[in-house]
């Protein structure tokens, strides 16, 4: 009996310090002692689409102007020029010399070299001529494909 009663004054004890101690559960907790349900996530956003690629820009009229400025400038590149003539250079590429030059293959030319900076021009400047003009359709033994 005695065990009883000792039993009984913890019990009434415990649910004295639960009773204070409950004022301070947070709210939420008490929501979810009610049966409710927690509040769902936030459903993900579906992933971006890819963006469209860029569009390469097109050169400014500024920096066309520029470059057809500096395209007259240059001296066209003859053939009989010492520097042209020690490196093989040629005006119309089918006539480089190709048993000097075996490296040489039909299909190089000037406006497909990575030098050429004559865009689609006739003629442009080349890096390994300075102030000259080369001829498009032209070749050396520089000749270095574009990527
Ligand atoms: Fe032509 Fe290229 Fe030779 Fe310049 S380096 S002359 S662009 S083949």
């Amino acid at each position: 009996m005695r065990d009883l009663e000792r039993a009984e004054q913890e019990r009434r004890r415990v649910l004295k310090l639960l009773g204070s101690s409950a004022l301070l559960m947070p709210l939420a907790g008490l929501g979810a002692c009610s049966g409710e349900k927690p509040p769902a996530p936030a459903a993900e956003a579906p992933p971006e689409p890819a963006p469209e690629p860029m569009p390469a820009p097109e050169p400014s009229e500024p920096a066309v102007a520029q470059q057809a400025a500096a395209q007259a400038d240059l001296v066209p590149l003859t053939e009989d020029n010492e520097q042209a003539a020690a490196l093989g250079y040629v005006q119309d590429a089918t006539r480089a010399d190709a048993a000097k030059y075996p490296q040489y293959t039909a299909g190089q030319a000037c406006t497909n070299c990575v030098l050429y900076q004559g865009g689609d021009a006739p003629s442009g400047a080349c890096s390994i001529f300075p102030g000259k003009a080369v001829k498009a359709t032209g070749w050396c033994s520089v000749y270095t494909a574009k990527g």
